[in-house]
């Protein structure tokens, strides 16, 4: 499925829907260049699970923790990573195959750890079609 967004508050609420029909356990990669829009696709995705805190990209930490919404929200960025030991070292496979929805920023990095059943995003520009213009193609998942 491929969406096109022209401005952050299309992409925003793209996935906002995604949120709200997320169901326990499931696992979104989101890949993209940076600045292309995948933490505001992420703070949609909270919002649509009834977040309202505040989501930046987890700098200091891999993942951070939601628990305020309908469902536990985990919100890994990958982006800094030395080695996959790293994501071992928090446990990450309590998050990947727990009951509440994990959303992985520059998932390609830690491709060998990612479960088979996931949901795949993956956010592009195309500047031939202006500078806000996103093309956004989600696998394995029907809206
Ligand atoms: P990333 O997490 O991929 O590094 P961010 O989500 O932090 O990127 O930043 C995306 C930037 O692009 C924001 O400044 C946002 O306002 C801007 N932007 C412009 N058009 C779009 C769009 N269609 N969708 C998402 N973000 C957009
Ligand atoms: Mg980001």
């Amino acid at each position: 499925m491929i969406i096109e967004t022209e401005n952050p508050e299309e992409t925003f609420a793209l996935g906002q829907k995604i949120g709200r029909a997320a169901t326990p356990g499931q696992v979104y990669t989101l890949t993209g260049d940076l600045g292309v829009g995948k933490t505001v696709f992420t703070q949609g995705v909270a919002s649509g699970l009834g977040i309202t805190e505040p989501v930046n990209s987890p700098t200091f930490t891999i993942v951070q923790v939601y628990e305020e919404g309908r469902l536990p929200f985990y919100h890994f960025d990958v982006y800094r990573i030395g080695d996959i030991e790293e994501m071992e070292e928090i446990g990450y496979d309590d998050y990947f195959f727990g009951e509440g929805i994990c959303l992985i920023e520059w998932a390609e990095l830690i491709e060998e750890i990612l479960p088979e059943n996931r949901i795949s995003i993956t956010i592009e520009k195309d500047l031939s079609r202006g500078f806000d213009y996103r093309r956004i193609t989600i696998e394995g998942l029907e809206l």
